[in-house]
């Protein structure tokens, strides 16, 4: 595939918001489940009993960064709006309730709470590698590449910070990491390019990134992700190879190997709910990379009518302008 011509900053977040809402009623499902009854289309109910279009922590999160980001990079800032969505005002919700979060998340705002320091909250053991940083991180990223920057080891950092608030282990952060290379690619990439060309630019610049870095610790969380150093073999991969847990490695790999062996962005989000597992975060991440490959609208970009689904659409509407008005 190509990248598409007529794509924006925004339509990476448009992207992750409308594959969350279509894995959220599909949400633990296992692959053989959803092999018989596949998911076409933006549906209702299912897992967490919502009504079509319900999206879930992964856009509240993104959304919550996104508000923060107006005070530039704001950690403490973050993390109040975290807890805000979880514990209080239920600000960022669809419809005023949080029926999804994940129990590192929930622990680490939990330990803000209790007066930890802000950057330690997040756990760091190796069981607390869950995709949680990574469904988030997107509005960072386009936080620290406006301007048309480009990644250096201190915004690596930034990033890695952003990642700290929940997630700690060098694992998380190097995923981060990896996915804010991949997006930093796409962004520059023309129209035309080959996908995989450009993703895999993206993919050498992070091993060279993380294999050169001074820190020997985050230089080995790059293993578990070695799978991915060369993608053309990585596509070749069989489905059975392609796991959609929580993970964050497997989330990464399971978001990837949707983009480059699928055609249009609606293909690619359906392929990654319909893995099963842990849909509406690898379905949120794929969206996010497929929505800079595709664009919005068109015959492969974001389907129009699935944006005008998603719960409180003129809302999210006036969030995504507030965050491009930051970006310039
Ligand atoms: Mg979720």
């Amino acid at each position: 595939m190509m990248m598409t011509k007529n794509r924006n900053r925004m339509d990476g977040l448009w992207g992750l918001m409308v594959g969350d809402a279509l894995g959220v009623p599909a949400e633990f499902k296992s692959r053989n489940k959803l092999r018989e009854n596949p998911v076409t289309d933006m549906t209702g109910f299912g897992t967490h009993y919502q009504e079509a279009g319900t999206w879930s922590d992964d856009t509240s999160m993104t959304l919550a960064t996104m508000d923060s980001l107006k005070h530039g990079i704001d950690y403490e800032n973050m993390m109040k709006r975290f807890k805000e969505w979880l514990l209080y005002n239920k600000t960022y919700t669809p419809h005023g309730k949080v029926f999804d979060v994940g129990m590192v998340c929930r622990r680490a705002i939990m330990n803000y709470t209790h007066g930890f320091e802000v950057l330690k909250c997040g756990e760091d053991g190796e069981r607390s590698n869950g995709n949680g940083s990574l469904m988030r991180i997107l509005p960072a990223v386009l936080y620290v590449l406006k301007d048309e920057q480009t990644l250096d080891e201190e915004k690596v950092e930034v990033i890695h910070n952003v990642s700290r608030l929940t997630h700690s282990h060098p694992i998380s952060l190097t995923g981060c990491g990896l996915y804010a290379f991949l997006v930093d690619e796409l962004l520059k990439a023309d129209a035309g390019e080959d996908v995989r060309t450009v993703l895999q630019r993206g993919i050498d610049r992070g091993f060279f990134h993380y294999e050169n870095g001074s820190d020997k610790y985050q230089a080995a969380a790059l293993w578990p992700y070695r799978r991915l150093e060369k993608l053309e073999d990585f596509e070749k991969l069989e489905e059975d190879e392609i796991q959609s847990t929580g993970y964050v490695v497997k989330t990464l790999e399971a978001a990837l190997w949707c983009l480059l062996t699928t055609k249009s962005f609606k293909e690619c989000v359906l392929k990654a709910v319909n893995l099963g597992g842990d849909t509406d975060t690898v379905a949120a991440v794929a969206g996010s990379l497929a929505g800079y490959v595709y664009g919005r609208g068109g015959s492969t970009g974001i389907p129009e009518a699935w944006l005008r689904q998603l719960s409180r659409y003129e809302w999210l509407e006036e969030r995504v302008e507030a965050f491009e008005r930051v970006l310039y």
